[in-house]
Order: structure tokens, then sequence, then C-alpha cells
């Protein structure tokens, strides 16, 4: 289907152009809208007077020898195919970035000059729908789907599969460049479902009915600190600054010598303060579940004392190191010793 393009006024004043005759110079007009976003076509005058100059008693193929000998166009034939090149095209318009790439030879020395590889290879458009469900993440349905850059190749995207996401055409148009990213959205429930189990599982999940303080294990140390799959990609997100839910279950190793430096916790401590911070930003109190910034917001939280590690676990640490961080502490020390 032809499409839009730009018709600069130096058109009408190029003397060159003028030495064609006028049907040849609404040709060359209808040829732009024909053309795919390198100015490539296959040079088939039949069908492109059909296109361009229906009601028009002319000889096409003439027409575009006319704009080729005064050099508008090349034609060329590729293993007996024959296209046709529109010259300087590139260089006066501006496709749509989510035009298709073409998928036209170009003739010798004029090369593929588009800015953005739009065509993602069918191997990762498979490996993307299959990742999504094979629908849409908006939306939910299976029909018509596409492929959408998170970031827009406009934007610096890429065509690597943590930018990509399934959305169907209507879904994807509506989208436009903005950046969203469904995956997050759609995977939350996932992500909250397993962190309730995992909250569940947890034997030392309640002080009460559970004598044992909730110090996380030693093998947790070897174990993964953020859920697999989904968290993975979001991970990724949280470095790109893109706002999400808090990816980690645990700890981050980057976020260690903050807690023992500047807040002067122990490890045992460091997790604990984590696990509050992790389990306020997963509860329905929580008013901004989304961040872009989690570590931020995590130091913030620690300095101003609304983070910090819970008092029982003073029971299991090293007395001599460590600052009675709160008052509870000898108290709660006190009842532990007393009972
Ligand atoms: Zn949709």
């Amino acid at each position: 289907m032809p499409r839009a393009r730009n018709i600069k006024p130096a058109f009408f004043t190029n003397d060159n152009l003028a030495e064609c005759e006028p049907l040849a110079r609404i040709m060359f007009i209808g040829l732009w809208g024909v053309a795919d976003r390198e100015g490539r076509l296959l040079d088939r005058p039949k069908k492109l007077k059909a296109e361009i100059l229906p009601y028009d008693n002319c000889d096409a193929d003439d027409l575009l020898y006319q704009l080729a000998k005064y050099g508008f166009i090349t034609r060329y034939v590729i293993e007996s195919t024959a296209y046709l090149q529109v010259l300087n095209f590139t260089k006066h318009q501006m496709p749509h970035h989510k035009e298709i790439a073409s998928v036209i030879p170009a003739p010798d020395g004029h090369p593929q000059i588009t800015r953005h590889p739009y065509i993602v290879p069918d191997k990762t458009r498979a490996s993307v729908f299959k990742r999504d469900a094979n629908k849409c993440l908006k939306c939910g349905t299976s029909e018509q789907l596409s492929i959408d850059h998170i970031q827009s190749l406009a934007k610096g995207g890429d065509n690597n599969i943590n930018n990509l996401q399934t959305l169907c055409s209507k879904c994807n148009s509506a989208k436009g460049v903005a950046i969203k990213d469904y995956r997050v959205t759609n995977v939350e429930p996932t992500l909250n479902q397993r962190r309730a189990n995992q909250a569940t599982s947890c034997p030392s999940e309640s002080l009460i009915l559970n004598p044992e303080p909730p110090i996380l294990k030693t093998e947790s140390m070897q174990s993964p600190r953020k859920l697999e799959l989904e968290s993975e990609l979001e991970v990724e997100l949280q470095k790109k600054k893109v706002a999400i839910r808090l990816p980690w279950i645990d700890l981050p190793f980057e976020w260690e010598p903050f807690c023992q430096e500047e807040m002067t916790w122990s490890k045992e401590q460091s997790h604990s303060a984590f696990k509050s911070f992790y389990e306020y930003n997963n509860s329905a109190d929580c008013k901004t579940p989304l961040r872009k910034d989690w570590f931020m917001a995590f130091k913030n939280s620690c300095r101003n004392g609304i983070t910090k590690p819970n008092v029982n676990l003073k029971r299991n640490t090293n007395h001599g190191k460590q600052k009675d961080y709160d008052g509870k502490l000898a108290i709660a020390q006190g009842m532990c010793e007393a009972s």
C-alpha cells in the first residue's frame, strides 16, 4: 500500500525534472509512495501505471525511461528481477521509523542507508512470542500479534530480546514511541504470587509462633537473591532506571557495603533491614511500589531510620561489636534471657 511522502518546494523548480513530461513528474511523485524506506521498488511499468496513473493514457515504461535519463531513478536487474531505485530518496524522505526495512537488494554504489534496522530476525520474534505466551501483553488478545520495541529504535533501542515485547498491532500503534514495558505490569501477579509463597514457606516468618529470630540462613548466601526468569528482566530494567517493583527478594550484594560501612550493621542486621524494606514495599501500605532507583530509596529509608534491622536479631549477633541501635534492644535481650 502506498505511503505518505514529502514533496519539497524544490520539486517544482527543478529544471532537470522540467525536461521530463508532466506525467513523468507525476509518476516520479507516485514512485516515492510505492517505494520502500530505501526508495526501492519492483520495476514493473504496467503495475506502476495502474497504481499511479490509472486514468491516463500513457506509456509508463517511457515515463520511467525519462526519469532515469535525467538522473532521478536507477533501473537495475538482479537475478533476472527488475528493480527501481529512487535516487537521493533517503536524503529527501523521512520514512516512519516503524516502516519495515527494505527487502530489495541495493543497486551498485547505493548501499543500505536505513538508519534503523527495524526487522527483527525471525528467530528472535519467535522467542519473544513464545516468552509472552503468544498474547498481547496489554490487552491479552492472540490476534494480529506484533513485536514492539519497548525503547523504540528511533530513541536508541535495539533488537535485543530484553527490549522486545509482544503487542497486538492495535496496542502497538497506540503505544507509539513511548517507553512502556508491559512485561513488568504483566508479571506482577506471578511475582507477587511467588513472593507470597516464599514468605509463607519461610519457617522463621512468625516471631510469635516461632522463637527463632528471622535471620536469613547462611545458605541464602549462595542461593540467588532475586527471583528467576521475569526478575532477570527486571534487574536489567532497574539498571536502565525504569520504574519497576523491587526486583530483589534478598539484600543485593552491591548494597552490603552501604549497610555495613555507613549503617554499621552486621551482615545479619543488613539482611534483616532489607527484609523489612522488602516486606513494606510489597505490602498494600506501600504508596510507591514502582521505583526507578531502589538503592537510593533503600539508602534514604535506612538513613531516616524507617528501615532498620529487627531488634530480636541482637540475640544472635556478636555483642561486643554491635551498636545499640535501638533502645528496645536491651529490653528485648533482657526478655530473651529471662525467658
Ligand atoms: Zn493488544
